[in-house]
């Protein structure tokens, strides 16, 4: 249906099926100064083929983007997004050459709310995205959005605050940790992007590119759906046993669970607390999982390459004696350089959104992604600490209605609670509540993070390919994935 000149990462992304034509080019534009990428509906009905046309680089380095094409932080429509794009000034002589009628149709404005950029269609109905969406994927999932317009000394001060928190926390009463992170949370909670507690930007885009697609394409456009067996959405509960008390206290959140019919992940500290082999084995009796929450807690395993070396081995000898295969980061700290080199099947440390933590950020994505090899699994709702501890909400509202918006976007509702907090009724009692709301859910499925991890490597090596009878699905993903469409008013399961 479609084919490319080069590999175009939402439709990597997404599973949408193409054809790879490096000799499609943007032809005629040899002398671009623009590099220019083109993707195109392959109609062979003879008519001229519609294309979407885009900016991309070999070097997501930087160095290889003209000047025309300034880095920085932009708006489309509902969206905030980061990355390189070039300006309205740039891109007229250009798309000249590749088609004719070439006018702009949606605004691209910078921080100010100044135009800067533009969508452009011509009179065939092709379109032109000034900029790469595959780099703009990758600076929401590895957060390299923070750097943009923040200069060095800057990015050093807050990775020197968040070292000095650890630091000090061990030696501050915990009253006191608590009111420095209570006052901390009145900054944070401010923060324009991402916003809290949905930031909606990168579904959004891709929401709007569904929807030009199949503009484009005049009909459906087939994709590989999110997750198996019909579901349309994951519910997936996590939690931290962060010390011994934790440790001796599963049962505040395990006991619901099991009374609800429901399994989760447990993340315990090898080197922090002694953790009895039966605990770890009861839980994989009743089907739940164990990862490893770092080594020893104290906010260092991620502080450079040669600090996680020396740790690593350790780490993963639990992994061995717990069969674990995944892994969070204390405190959610986290290095998108290093994480694949911790040599889990799967992470997960990134928050969607989460202002709150001693690292800041989100990736903003609700559905899994990969960082080279490893899976990233990210924590899509707000942590019981921040809501009850931090913000002091008396129920489990925000959960829930998060955990609903979610649902109704398809995405991956992932929780991550602590039994060390579970003596706070509202924790204990919250959770139960958004168990009971999804309980019998058979939209949903309720699966263990390995689980997945392990379906997102299925669909990321499966396709689909058109055969005599349709569409249908080649990979390890064939018997539990279905096929669904985008259309210009959403998605559906036929075309
Ligand atoms: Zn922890």
């Amino acid at each position: 249906m479609f084919e490319s000149s080069r590999p175009f990462a939402f439709f990597d992304y997404f599973r949408i099926p193409y054809d790879l034509r490096p000799d499609l080019g943007a032809e005629g534009c040899s002398r671009s100064p623009l590099p220019v990428r083109r993707l195109r509906l392959a109609t062979g009905d003879g008519a001229p083929p519609r294309s979407l046309l885009w900016l991309g680089t070999d070097d997501h380095q930087g160095p290889a983007w003209p000047a025309t094409c300034p880095l920085g932080s932009y708006r489309l429509g509902e969206s905030t997004f980061f990355g390189h794009v070039a300006a309205d000034a740039a891109v007229p002589p250009v798309l000249n050459q590749l088609g004719h009628g070439w006018r702009p149709v949606e605004r691209i404005t910078d921080g100010a709310g100044q135009r800067r950029a533009s969508i452009w269609r011509d009179e065939r109905g092709s379109l032109f995205l000034p900029f790469d969406l595959g780099e703009v994927m990758q600076a929401f999932w590895s957060e390299s959005y923070q750097q943009v317009g923040r200069s060095p000394l800057e990015l050093h001060g807050r990775a020197a605050a968040v070292r000095g928190y650890y630091l000090l926390r061990p030696a501050l009463p915990r009253p006191l940790q608590l009111r420095l992170r209570r006052t901390f949370s009145q900054v944070q909670g401010r923060s324009p992007f991402p916003r809290w507690p949905t930031e909606d930007s990168l579904h959004s885009l891709y929401a709007w590119l569904f929807r030009r697609l199949a503009e484009l394409a005049s009909r459906p456009v087939p994709f590989l759906g999110l997750w198996p067996d019909g579901r349309s959405w994951a519910l997936v509960l996590t939690h931290d046993v962060e010390t011994d008390a934790g440790c001796q206290n599963l049962e505040l959140l395990r006991g619901p669970e099991r009374a609800l019919g429901y399994r989760s992940s447990w993340n315990f500290v090898p080197l922090r607390y002694q953790v009895a082999d039966e605990t770890v084995r009861r839980l994989r009796l009743e089907g739940c999982e164990i990862g490893v929450h770092g080594l020893r807690h104290d906010g260092r395993d991620l502080g450079s390459r040669r600090l996680l070396a020396k740790r690593l081995p350790g780490m993963r000898a639990y992994a061995d004696r717990w069969q674990a295969v995944g892994f969070r980061s204390p405190a959610t700290q986290r290095q998108w350089d290093l994480m694949p080199a911790l040599g889990f099947d799967y992470d997960s440390s990134y928050s969607d959104t989460d202002p709150y933590e001693p690292q800041p950020g989100g990736c903003c994505s609700y559905l899994p992604f990969f960082n080279e090899g490893m899976v990233e699994l990210p924590i899509t709702l707000p942590q019981d600490h921040t809501i009850f501890a931090i913000l002091g909400n008396p129920d489990a509202e925000l959960w829930i209605s998060k955990a609903q918006f979610l649902r109704e976007r398809h995405a991956m509702v992932l929780s991550l609670t602590h039994p060390d907090y579970a003596h706070d009724p509202r924790v204990a009692d919250g959770y139960r509540s958004l168990l009971e709301t999804f309980r019998g859910d058979q939209t949903g499925w309720q699966a263990l993070p390995r689980e997945v991890a392990a379906w997102w490597r299925h669909r990321a090596s499966s396709a689909i390919h058109r055969s005599n009878d349709g569409w249908r699905i080649e990979g390890p993903a064939a018997a539990s994935g279905r096929i669904q469409f985008a259309t210009a008013d959403g998605f559906r399961a036929r075309p």
